[in-house]
């Protein structure tokens, strides 16, 4: 499908934008996902037409009949990434091609209509040009949500015939409250997340609803996230409800469970993994037991474990519990190796330190 270069993105003008103090003054505090800039991109599909009226317009609500297939069947996949605002007064975003074939996987995988790479990074330079005032100074950055869903009228259960595509985007400061701190994780014995052969390494919606009741289950039991085990044996670790995970030991190593179909192929996981290699760290793309998790934790072999996805950046956990337990990582704080990972991929992200590997996209 080559049409894409071809579409051209028409501008519709924002009838009342937000003023510039009123912006200032959101920005000083955005939160994370609550807050949004003033515009939006969207771009239908048709069946026998392909991608057509792409439009940058004001960001609004949107009329739905209320058979349209989404509302029903859940077709429906979104992506995340972030764009930083450049010390020269640019923008910046990390990556966009990645969530591009990631977003093209999941499409495959729901039955949906495949977006070429640069019709969505297209989607995502003209949004980000266009509300470039709303990137945040200093921490923050601009989270930028492309998603799609089935919008055909119809009751029945088969690929939807028409799809809209959208991107919105929202100024965001640290996902985390306790932005120094390392969180705590809840391991969920009982409730899974993906199965073999199921949408697990698909970033649908549907995967988000299953996860939260074990993030409640989390919640009560005083944890910020849910970690996940295989669905098969209830053993191996798979990830947290929108994040990867990566554990450090004594002699340097670092380990991550691997990209069997059942978790999301994080594209800040591939970073960290390029980056440590880069240090010459050696990293196992390896199944890790929860058993073997805490009899590491208690015998000192493991040093650190954190999480890692686009929101959270890296993040460490200090402190697991399940039915069976709790046990503390180290000292329950971040760690050397945590912190090296983090201010590398970050001074990269931020422009701050050199880009060897090309990540980085102007805007
Ligand atoms: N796992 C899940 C389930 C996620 O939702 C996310 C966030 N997209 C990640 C991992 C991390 O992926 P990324 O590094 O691409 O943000």
């Amino acid at each position: 499908m080559s049409q894409s270069s071809a579409l051209e993105f028409i501008r519709q003008a924002h009838p009342a934008p937000t003023p510039p103090d009123r912006r200032t003054a959101i920005l000083r505090d955005p939160g994370f996902g609550r807050v949004f800039t003033d515009h939006m991109v969207t771009i239908r599909y048709t069946e026998g037409k392909g991608w057509h009226d792409a439009v940058i317009g004001p960001r609004g609500p949107i009329a739905m009949d209320p058979a349209a297939a989404v509302l029903h069947y859940s077709q429906e996949i979104f992506e995340g990434l972030k764009a930083y605002r450049t010390a020269d007064g640019g923008a910046v975003m990390f990556r966009p091609g990645e969530n591009a074939r990631r977003f093209q996987k999941s499409a495959e995988r729901l039955a949906m209509p495949s977006l070429p790479e640069d019709l969505f990074v297209a989607a995502l330079e003209h949004l980000v040009s266009i509300d470039r005032d709303w990137i945040p100074e200093g921490d923050g950055s601009l989270y930028l949500r492309p998603f799609m869903f089935a919008s055909e009228v119809f009751l029945g259960v088969k690929p939807s015939s028409e799809y809209l595509f959208i991107v919105i985007a929202s100024p965001v400061g640290s996902y985390f409250k306790s932005k120094d701190s390392a969180v705590s994780v809840w391991v969920s014995q009982d409730l899974t997340r993906a199965a073999p052969g199921g949408t697990g390494a698909a970033k649908c919606g549907g995967n988000y609803a299953a996860s939260l009741l074990a993030q409640m289950e989390a919640a009560k039991e005083g944890c910020e996230q849910v970690v996940f085990l295989d669905a098969t044996e209830r053993r191996w670790i798979e990830e947290l409800g929108g994040m990867n995970i990566f554990f450090a030991f004594e002699d340097g190593s670092m380990q991550t469970p691997p990209l069997g179909g059942t978790i999301l192929p994080g594209i800040t996981r591939a970073s960290i993994i390029a980056l440590a290699r880069d240090m010459g760290i050696t990293v196992r793309e390896e199944p890790y037991s929860f058993d073997q998790w805490r009899a590491d934790a208690a015998s000192g072999r493991l040093k650190e474990t954190f999480a890692c996805g686009t929101a959270a950046v890296l993040t460490p956990i200090g402190t697991v519990r399940s039915r069976d337990g709790n046990f503390t990582i180290g000292n329950g704080r971040s760690a050397a190796q945590t912190e090296k990972l983090r201010s590398t991929l970050i001074d990269i992200q931020r422009t701050r330190a050199a880009d060897p590997h090309g990540w980085v996209h102007k805007v």
